[in-house]
């Protein structure tokens, strides 16, 4: 008997989406080493506190706030691809339920479907140095 390794979705399904995350992590990692200092970030668990450093320029700062995203992302793509090889992949963290295919399709790497992500980005704000940046 084959095992099914995830409610709602069929192994080609499973299969398909691991490819995409595979890639996504891939391309993102490629991107990250073109730079030494997203290189630090990727390896450490903190990223640099910016405001720390004297001379920084926005140019730098912009670069490693977007590599600082970028690494988060990977983590998220990271924590998918471990939901696979678990057979949690699909089902929302929240409620449990089955996130909608068409949801997978958009964002493979979502956590949650899309009426708890509603709720929890409403309750996360995106950091506040982010959102309030303009060159
Ligand atoms: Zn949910």
């Amino acid at each position: 008997m084959t095992k099914i390794a995830s409610k709602g979705l069929t192994k080609t399904q499973i299969n398909r989406f691991k490819k995409m995350l595979e890639t996504k992590a891939l391309e993102i990692r490629v991107n990250l080493q073109s730079s030494s200092a997203a290189k630090a970030l990727a390896r450490g668990d903190e990223p640099p506190d910016l405001e720390e450093l004297p001379g920084q320029s926005h140019e730098e700062w912009i670069f490693l706030n977007r590599n600082n995203i970028e690494v988060m992302f990977l983590r998220e793509i990271d924590e998918a691809l471990d939901r696979i090889e678990d057979g949690d992949y699909g089902t929302c963290l929240e409620c449990e339920k089955q996130i909608a295919l068409k949801r997978l399709e958009a964002v493979s790497w979502a956590r949650y479907c899309v009426p708890c992500q509603e709720e929890l980005s409403v309750e996360q704000e995106p950091p506040e140095r982010v959102r309030s940046y303009r060159g």
